[in-house]
């Protein structure tokens, strides 16, 4: 599903209303389809693949782009976190609802 989402632009996009260049970038999980409020509107999206949401530093406006192919950094990928991120909760509250 990521290949419907554009490529992640950098640590420098172009917000593609109002042309500030500078954008925050949040890691958003997959998502079922439900109801969204989204730029200004309410309304259904998805479902929705991992992505990176955009938001405008200049606007508000938000857009979506893929994960990125290769980590921008020597770091562990989202897949290690994630499953580290699990394993340390897991861990800490075993037997709790999650
Ligand atoms: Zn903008």
């Amino acid at each position: 599903m990521n290949d419907q989402l554009p490529p992640f632009s950098g640590d420098s996009p172009t917000c593609p209303k109002c042309g500030n260049v500078g954008a925050t970038t949040r890691y958003r999980a997959a998502s079922p389809r439900m109801l969204w409020d989204w730029n200004d509107a309410t309304g259904m999206r998805g479902q929705l693949p991992e992505r990176l949401e955009r938001e405008c530093d200049r606007c508000d406006w938000h857009w979506d782009e893929a994960l990125v192919d290769q980590p921008a950094h020597d770091g562990p990928s989202v897949a290690e976190c994630t499953a580290n991120d699990r394993a340390h909760w897991n861990d800490k509250y075993a037997g709790e609802q999650r």
